[in-house]
């Protein structure tokens, strides 16, 4: 094997190590050995690696080592709402917002001099677009279903449908989150099925009950043999026996998706019109802005949540803040689908394909444009697909793309790749042609 000291020092590794520091390019080196030892082992590779080959591969983790999430990924995934990506792409707006320099009145009302309450331009915002009487922002969407259930169930019974006790994604998983608010799950119904009726004698027969809870089931659906009541049903349940209504929404749409032909996301409003006391969602899903998320609804309630001990340790930060503030300013002056999210889900299919038509022509005749399916993301939409186009390519570019910079990210579908049109904006269509022109050719 190389040893870790030649390799410190080999042309190729020096400027890494002005780059990143010794101690980071070190852990490189060690974890590259360890890497080639164990591809020996395994039979992958029959001798050590020359010291050039090593120091290529440093070179290389180094490469992407360093900028973490500073590095941009232009995403051809067809997912506009991709978790692993940061979900919803910022409009210019919401990135100059977190630009400005200096300091910001974050807690401060400027215009009396006094202290301010946090996030008062952004809740102020969320209820005007809502209706809700109040709004509390949080970190994020699981926060604030966890704070809005400290806040109105603590030590009591939550009663839940037995068809919603789910998993979202990432380990968020219902029963916990509500074992962790200090709650206590009451289960109703069957997995297939649960009535308005369940409800109710579960909260005849509870000693302390807290909330009605419903999930949205966002990312997968049900069908066939399955029932579940109304909003408005559950609504009349909760306010016979005196409890709150508590909705974890999930993706937060203050933009009516279904008149562009976009069905299954729900709007907050029409949760608040339904009779929901206290509704929780993300703010960086079918909303579009960065990663937070609100709880809204009964301005005791909201009041209740902010004064959990819980809420401060669970408060947004003044960057994701700015960003919010400005993104709700596009809703709020009619340009919702100037947020980017919204704007990628709503493209018409032509523009779509003429996008991916362009970066076909680009690379020449051996790329090719297919029809695909694409999808919102992030358990919004239930899951339903959003139709696409893509460009098909051979698999081979996917990772060399991936590994590029900026780094394209596509998905290998079938033994090729396909650079989906749907998540890209014109100008990063011009980019993914050069990239993959850049790559040399390799097609055909
Ligand atoms: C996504 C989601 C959450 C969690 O929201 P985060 O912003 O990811 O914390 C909670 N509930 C539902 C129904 C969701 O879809």
């Amino acid at each position: 094997m190389p040893r870790v000291d030649r390799l410190l020092g080999h042309p190729r590794v020096l400027p890494c190590v002005r780059a990143l520091g010794v101690a980071r390019v070190t852990a490189l080196v060690r974890a590259t050995l360890e890497g080639a030892r164990r591809e020996i082992l395994e039979g992958k590779r029959a001798a050590a690696p020359t010291e050039e080959e090593a120091a290529e591969r440093v070179e290389a983790a180094a490469a992407t080592a360093g900028d973490g999430v500073a590095r941009r990924v232009i995403n051809a995934t067809g997912v506009v709402l991709h978790t692993n990506l940061g979900r919803a792409p910022l409009a210019p707006e919401a990135l100059a917002a977190v630009a400005r320099p200096g300091y910001a009145a974050i807690e401060l009302d400027l215009a009396t001099g006094k202290r301010g309450r946090r996030g008062a331009s952004a809740e102020d915002a969320l209820v005007a677009l809502t209706g809700g009487e109040d709004a509390l922002v949080v970190n994020n969407g699981a926060a604030a279903v966890m704070l809005a259930l400290a806040a109105v169930a603590k030590g009591r019974d939550v009663i839940v449908s037995r068809g919603e006790l789910v998993e979202i994604g990432g380990g968020f998983r219902v029963p916990e989150v509500l074992e962790a608010s200090g709650a206590r799950l009451v289960e109703v119904g069957t997995t297939n099925k649960t009535r308005a009726a369940d409800y109710a004698r579960a909260l005849e027969r509870a000693s302390a009950p807290g909330a009605l809870l419903r999930v949205h089931r966002g990312n997968f659906r049900m069908i066939g043999f399955v029932e579940q009541p109304s909003l408005e049903e559950l609504a009349l349940v909760a306010r016979r026996f005196d409890v709150p209504l508590v909705e974890d929404l999930g993706g937060g749409a203050l933009f009516d998706f279904a008149e562009h032909g976009l069905s299954g996301e729900p709007l907050v409003r029409d949760s608040i019109r339904a009779g929901v006391d206290l509704v929780c969602f993300s703010t960086d899903k079918a909303l579009g802005g960065p990663q937070g998320g609100v709880v809204l609804g009964r301005r005791t309630l909201v009041e209740k949540a902010r004064r959990e001990p819980l809420a401060r340790a669970l408060r947004l930060g003044r960057l994701p803040l700015a960003a919010l503030e400005a993104t709700l300013q596009l809703y709020a002056r009619g340009r919702a689908t100037d947020v980017p999210a919204v704007a990628l889900a709503v493209a018409p299919l032509d523009v779509v394909e003429a996008r991916a038509a362009r970066i076909a022509a680009a690379i020449g005749a051996s790329a090719r444009v297919v029809a695909t399916d694409g999808e919102m993301g992030g358990g919004t939409f239930a899951g339903r697909p959003l139709r696409s186009f893509a460009v098909e390519l051979p698999a081979e570019l996917a990772e060399p793309l991936r590994a590029g910079d900026p780094s394209v990210l596509g998905r290998v579908v079938d033994g090729a790749l396909h650079l989906d049109a749907r998540t890209l904006s014109d100008d990063e269509a011009t980019e993914v042609a050069r990239l993959c022109v850049a790559l040399g050719k390799p097609i055909g």
